[in-house]
This record gives structure tokens, sequence and C-alpha cells, in this order.
């Protein structure tokens, strides 16, 4: 395995005009410029390795760029939480070296009735102060001013971040193509890969190891592992809204409908309780999946979302009544009138039962890692350092 000398000439971005014959052997191919990834090829150009990251798209369009950005980190358990923390110190040490947006403003999850209080109150005494904060309502107004009047009181998570989704992997992306020992290869579909060589449908790439981070697509590459996992999708549906009379929002910001999804607050005591009870008073947003939370963009808008809708394969076509319920909810959450839309969009990721976290090695020089729940920005830059670590023994 080669190191590559830090004097070397800074990386390079190619695109579709330039053909893949002659490339150089790599030391690692990255198939994905998602955040999982650009978290591999960070990580790898930090053990001082040659890397080659191959995007099919001219740029990143996936789930990297389509969710809220919010570093979700409290509200894991297990391993996840564990990587979650690791991410978050790597987060923070990548804005620094990019230049990418972060906020360290945590998270506040709102609760409107005790139920919800309940639930974060078990997990403040589960994790103790300086990770689950208990609020009451006027401090929760406070950091979501204007919010609903029926709010009892509420939890800053302060150990959650938030980045700008429409940016970071760009950021990254950008930093990655400057370093030496480090090729951007974009408008390239990589169609298969093997022990030693990526092939693409420009010609095939060398390299002593490879990580495919196809995301949701890694069924096209690796059935197996895709079927071994049970693997299907998910669409969620998205807004972005002008942030009503330009209110400021640091925190991301929680409901009670997060509070039965996420497994720190779901597997607490109350949080069966508390599904039980939206079963029996709001059965439609469990039916939608809703789980009503919003960040805001630098710019003010507001990022809320989202639903849930699962299949072998999504259906393309949003439903209104899905964009509805969220707007109507986000407004009554708002203290507000009717929100005003600016975009609309549904994201796609990998789903399994049986697993947060697909890492395959269909051969012993590659391996395929694909986070199969919706928590990729939470995760990625923390699970990446343990899939190379394995991959370089
Ligand atoms: C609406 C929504 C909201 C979310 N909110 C959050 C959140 O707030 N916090 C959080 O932690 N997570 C969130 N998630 C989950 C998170 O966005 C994903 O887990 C994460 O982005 C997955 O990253 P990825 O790199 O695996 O996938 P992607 O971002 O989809 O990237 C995969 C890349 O691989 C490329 N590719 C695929 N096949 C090939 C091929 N054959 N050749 C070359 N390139 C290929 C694709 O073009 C794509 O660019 C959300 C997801 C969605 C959809």
């Amino acid at each position: 395995m080669c190191r590559h000398p830090r004097s070397a000439s800074v990386g390079t971005v190619s695109t579709s005009s330039t053909p893949l014959t002659g490339h150089p052997r790599s030391d690692l191919v990255v198939v994905g410029a998602g955040i999982v990834g650009l978290a591999h090829a960070v990580d790898a150009h930090d053990r001082g390795l040659s890397v080659t990251v191959v995007e099919r798209s001219s740029h990143a369009v996936g789930a990297s760029v389509r969710n809220f950005g919010h570093g979700c980190v409290t509200a894991q358990t297990g391993e996840n939480l564990r990587r979650g923390r690791a991410a978050r110190e790597r987060w923070i040490a990548l804005a620094e070296r990019t230049g990418l947006w972060l906020a360290r403003s945590g998270a506040v999850a709102v609760a409107r009735d005790a139920a919800e209080m309940a639930v974060l109150a078990e997990l403040a005494e589960q994790r103790g102060p300086g990770e689950v904060d208990l609020l009451t309502s006027a401090q929760v107004e406070e950091r979501v001013p204007g919010v609903d009047p029926a709010t009892t009181g509420g939890a800053l998570l302060p150990q959650d971040i938030r980045v700008d989704p429409r940016n970071a992997v760009h950021r990254i992306a950008e930093w990655l193509a400057a370093q030496p020992g480090v090729r951007m290869v974009y408008d390239t579909a990589v169609t298969g890969v093997g022990d030693g060589v990526v092939h693409t449908a420009r010609g095939d790439l060398a390299c002593e190891r490879a990580v495919v981070c196809a995301g949701h697509e890694v069924d096209a590459l690796f059935p197996e592992a895709a079927d071994a996992a049970g693997l299907h999708q998910c669409a969620l549906q998205m807004l972005l809204v002008d942030s009503p009379r330009d209110r400021t929002f640091a925190p991301a910001v929680l409901t009670g409908t997060s509070l039965v999804r996420y497994p720190a607050f779901a597997g607490t005591e109350s949080g069966a309780a508390l599904r039980a009870r939206f079963r029996q008073r709001r059965p439609e947003l469990l039916a939608a999946g809703v789980n009503l939370m919003f960040t805001q963009r630098p710019d003010g808008a507001l990022l809320i979302g989202d639903t849930h809708t699962y299949a072998p394969t999504v259906e393309p076509f949003l439903g209104e009544d899905h964009a509805e319920l969220l707007l109507d909810e986000a407004a009554r959450l708002l203290g507000t009138g009717p929100l005003r839309v600016r975009q609309r969009w549904q994201g796609v990721y990998a789903a399994s039962t049986a697993t947060d976290l697909l890492v395959a090695a269909p051969s012993p020089r590659v391996r395929a890692v694909t986070v199969t729940s919706g928590i990729g920005m939470t995760i990625a830059l923390g699970t990446a350092p343990d899939i190379l670590d394995d991959l370089l023994a």
C-alpha cells in the first residue's frame, strides 16, 4: 500500500469527458459521494491512502442532500449512540477543516402533554444533565419562539448538532478534491466490483481495496447482500417553507411523533405508552409514519418533515394528503397560520428490519456499506473508521 507524499500535487476532479483508461492504481476506491462514501474517503485520506471516489451523478443528489442535516446523536442507543458520538467529534473537526456550516446548538424536543413529558423525564433520568436537560414551557419558548401554546415543557439535547444538508457533502467533496492523493470522478456509474478492480461504464479502475457506499442502490451491485438483509426502500416527504415572521430557531426541533420513532425515546416505558396513545388519538399520524420535526437552514428557511412509506420499490408520486398533514401539524407547532411552501421533494433511503447498518464483504478486499435507517448523517463519520480498520487489517 503506497502512502501518498503530503507534498504531492493536489487532488483532481474528473468529469464525463475524462476517460478512465490509464488512471493510476488507488489504495482505495470509494463508490458513491454521499455522506457514507465521503466519510470513508476522508478517513482513508487521513490514514495516508490514495483515494478515488467514483460518483454516478455530476454531484451528489441522493439522501445526503435531501435530509434535515440533523446529527441526531442523543436519540440513539447502543452501537449507534457510540457511532453518533464519534461522528459528532468528526463533524466538528471536519467543519473546521473544510469550512462547512455547522451549529452546535443541540435539539429541543417539544412536549405538548404529560405523556410526552413523561418520556423526556424518563430519558433525562437515564442519561443525566448535559445530555438531556428538561425544560419548562417558558424555556422551550425561548428556544422555539412562537411555539404552540399547548406546550407543557420539553428537553434540550445539547449533544445534537446540525449541518446544512444542501451544502455539507458538496463542501466535503470540494475539500477532498483539493487534497493530495485524492481523485473525485463524477458522471461515472460503477457496474461491478471485484478484488483489485472496480468496473465502470467508462473503463476499469485498479485498486488495492474498495468500499461501495451506493445508498439504497446497493442492491444493484450486491443483490445477495441486499436480500440477506431484507433490504427495501423508505420514501420520505419533505418541505422547505418560509420561517414565520422570519423567526430564528437555533436548535433542531423534535415533537411527540419523534418520541415514538427514535429508539432512545421509544424504548422507555413511557414511550410504549405514548405510542399506544397516538394509536388511539392520532392514528393518521402513525399511518403516514409522521415524524414532525424541523431544522432551519442558514438562509432562514425551514426544512420540515417527514413521512415514511416503505416498499420494495417506492412509488415516485408525492401524496398531497401527507404534505397537508405535515403543513397543518407544523403550523400548529409554530403557533402560526398557513406556511408558505418553497419546495417539496421526496428522499429515499434503504431500510431493513434486521439491521440499521448493512456491512457486507462480497470479497476479501471489498466492503459494501449502507445505513439502513434514517441516521446516516448522524453515524456515517463515526462508522467509517471501524469499516476501514477491518478492511485494512
Ligand atoms: C428525507 C430524509 C431525511 C433524513 N434526515 C436525516 C437526518 O436529519 N439525520 C440523519 O442522520 N439522517 C437523516 N436521513 C438519512 C440520511 O440522509 C442517509 O442515511 C444518508 O444520507 C445516506 O447516505 P449515503 O451516502 O449512503 O446515500 P446517498 O446520499 O444516497 O449517496 C449514495 C451515492 O451513491 C451513488 N451511487 C449509487 N450507485 C452508484 C453506482 N453504481 N456508481 C456510482 N455511484 C453510485 C449515488 O449517485 C449517490 O450519490 C434522512 C434521509 C432522508 C431521505
